[in-house]
């Protein structure tokens, strides 16, 4: 294997292997992709010109039901990196329990440069190009970094448009009036909340004695922020793309997501502004953020954050992975040999794709659900396979990232066999 972010996250999986009674068949069929797609969109720009834009879509596995799985929009997007999106979506719906496999889509562009209109082109074409790759009982697709509720409308319309029908599960994270779900948009940063104060505690630490720091300020990271700072923890610091801010005493979180709201570019799509400008905090690099001396440190931006070049200045007590991949394999065993807890992302962001399948259960049921209903059923959720996750990691004497790749593919293993492997006949 090449040293690429997939080769990267599949030890995760060979160690996970470890511990598990899998027929020889399913650990074979878990080290592919099932089906990868590159395609080429061309947009015509507001200026008349056309561009090319790379676009992919994976699908790793779908055993356990239809692929399921975010779409970036990101300069850095390759193949390789919606392949390792992919895997890691197909071990979260596993850990979750939930009726999905794992997929994932991406475009190779910085949407920040694009306007409006060229932005609708680009999404529209996208779905022109890879619509015979879903469905909303193939592949199911949702908004990930750099894409948003308005983007996904785009999809769902185009891909009805298509389709000649109104096909509102084929895509979730959706504006409510087309289909979405309450709770959607703060599905991630909720559910790692729900784990972040179902663990917390079992060290002894209570939101008034934990400091935070929250790297990235987007979907994810500043509802993560803001909810702990109402729950009482001390979130000390915040950073985006540009920079971050930092103040001992704690920072007052929904007054900077009010900041970065009133200051979206480009026409509402992005923030042009950065949590750098409120000037009345220190500001402090992305780098500073990660080594600061917190008791909770919570990546929430992108992949390869934390690599064998700055594990060793990391200070935190414990890591929860909000965003995908923010540790390195390397990196996990400097923290783990320096007695870092690290709460992995398939566990920690599981949150988002467990209420984009409550939005596809209400739209293939036409009942939709209160934003009660809808948190308290995350929370039921989250807390469940939180604690199953705690439990093989306490018995077996793992990392909680090699015992929520253990809970996953027990699941995987059990669903691929039932469908038939050798094992499977011949222990009848
Ligand atoms: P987003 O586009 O809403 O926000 C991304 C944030 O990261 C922005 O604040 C951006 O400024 C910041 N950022 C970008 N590059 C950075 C860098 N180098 N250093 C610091 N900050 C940087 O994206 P999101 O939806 O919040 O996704 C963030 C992470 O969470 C990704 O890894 C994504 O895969 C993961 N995730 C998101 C969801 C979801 O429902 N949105 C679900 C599960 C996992």
């Amino acid at each position: 294997m090449t040293n690429s972010l997939f080769s990267d996250a599949s030890k995760r999986l060979e160690k996970a292997l470890k511990y598990v009674s899998i027929s020889d068949d399913a650990s074979a069929r878990l080290r592919y992709p099932k089906a990868s797609l590159s395609v080429s969109i061309p947009v015509r720009m507001d200026n008349g010109s056309l561009r090319i834009f790379q676009g992919y879509r994976v699908r790793y596995d779908d055993t356990r039901g239809p692929g399921k799985g975010g779409v970036r929009y990101h300069p850095n997007v390759t193949l390789d990196e919606v392949q390792s999106l992919a895997f890691w979506m197909t071990f979260k719906c596993a850990l979750l329990n939930l009726p999905f496999g794992g997929a994932k889509g991406g475009i190779t562009v910085n949407p920040k440069e694009l306007s409006k209109q060229e932005l609708e082109r680009l999404s529209r074409g996208y779905i022109d190009a890879i619509a015979d790759f879903i469905g909303p009982n193939v592949d199911i697709l949702a908004p990930d970094v750099y894409t948003n509720a308005m983007i996904m409308g785009w999809m769902m319309d185009q891909y009805g448009i298509i389709c000649r029908q109104i096909s509102p599960a084929v895509v979730t994270g959706k504006p409510l009036t087309m289909g979405g779900s309450q709770g959607r948009d703060s599905a991630t940063g909720q559910g790692a909340f729900y784990v972040i104060n179902n663990i917390l505690p079992k060290f002894g630490h209570s939101p008034n004695n934990t400091t935070i720091a929250v790297q990235g300020f987007g979907n994810a990271g500043a509802i993560v922020a803001e909810l702990l700072a109402k729950g009482g923890y001390k979130v000390v610091a915040v950073s985006d793309s540009l920079g971050g801010i930092y103040a001992e005493k704690g920072l007052d979180i929904p007054s900077i997501r009010q900041y970065k709201n009133e200051h979206r570019g480009i026409k509402g799509v992005y923030c042009q502004d950065t949590v750098c400008s409120i000037v009345e905090h220190k500001t402090i690099t992305n780098e500073e953020l990660l080594t600061l001396d917190v008791d909770v440190l919570i990546p929430a931006a992108l992949e390869n954050q934390i690599t064998s070049k700055n594990a060793d200045k990391i200070r935190a007590k414990y890591i929860f992975e909000v965003a995908n991949g923010p540790i390195t394999s390397e990196a996990d065993q400097i923290l783990e040999n320096k007695g870092i807890y690290v709460f992995p992302d398939i566990l920690v962001n599981a949150g988002g794709v467990t209420v984009s399948y409550f939005e596809w259960v209400q739209n293939r049921s036409g009942l939709y659900w209160t934003t009660q209903k809808v948190n308290e059923t995350l929370k039921e959720k989250m807390v469940a396979e939180t604690e199953e996750t705690w439990a093989i990691s306490q018995d077996l004497g793992v990392s909680m990232r090699t015992a929520a790749y253990i809970h996953g593919l027990n699941r995987l293993s059990e669903a691929l066999d039932a469908k038939g492997t050798r094992n499977y006949y011949v222990n009848g």
